[in-house]
């Protein structure tokens, strides 16, 4: 059975750009849901966490 990922917040630590996903299955999309790199200024040292709860709602508005 695949396991759904939880709400992720990506979080580059040298230009501050921040992204909420909340993936629909456990295939990830790279540069979607997934990052191994920063979008902004091409960091490689991304950090990544589980969303917190306004995160995950904030994330979902913008939807
Ligand atoms: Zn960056």
């Amino acid at each position: 059975m695949p396991i759904k990922p939880p709400p992720t917040t990506w979080h580059c630590p040298k230009c501050q750009w921040r992204k909420t996903v909340s993936p629909k299955s456990d295939a990830l999309q790279a540069g979607v849901e997934w990052f191994d790199h920063c979008p902004q200024c091409g960091c490689r040292e991304l950090e990544s966490r589980e969303a917190t709860a306004l995160e995950r709602i904030a994330a979902s508005l913008k939807l």
